[in-house]
């Protein structure tokens, strides 16, 4: 196993189960949250968590997430570094964009990094 491997998984420990993740794909219509692309287009989507376990997040489904494999691993990289500043910066090109859901998305992150004081 990759040391990249065993850093996911610490990063993110609490799975959701099968059951869950097929009602989370579901409410996210198979698209990835942020380019809405998904299976219908041939992308690889994953269900992850909005807030990561490690941060205290839950594995309800409020804080599920559908991603892309490409912006999985984006936010993958950010939440190494600054997820704080990441997520700043991309809920102005989703203002800039004028895209609802991904405004929306951002401004929810944003709003978890207040509520649980987590300011990288
Ligand atoms: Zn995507």
């Amino acid at each position: 196993m990759s040391i990249e491997k065993l850093d996911r998984q610490k990063l993110d420990p609490i799975k959701f189960t099968k059951r869950q993740q097929e009602r989370i794909k579901k409410k996210y219509q198979n698209r990835c949250a942020l380019c809405w692309l998904g299976t219908g287009d041939g992308v690889d989507i994953c269900v992850t968590h909005k807030q990561e376990s490690i941060d205290g997040g839950s594995s309800s489904i409020e804080n599920g997430l559908v991603l892309c494999t490409e912006h999985s691993k984006i936010r993958y990289d950010a939440e190494l570094n600054h997820t704080k500043t990441y997520t700043a910066l991309m809920l102005k090109v989703a203002k800039h964009r004028k895209n609802k859901n991904m405004e929306n998305l951002y401004s929810e992150v944003l709003e978890m990094h207040e509520k649980y004081n987590i300011n990288r």
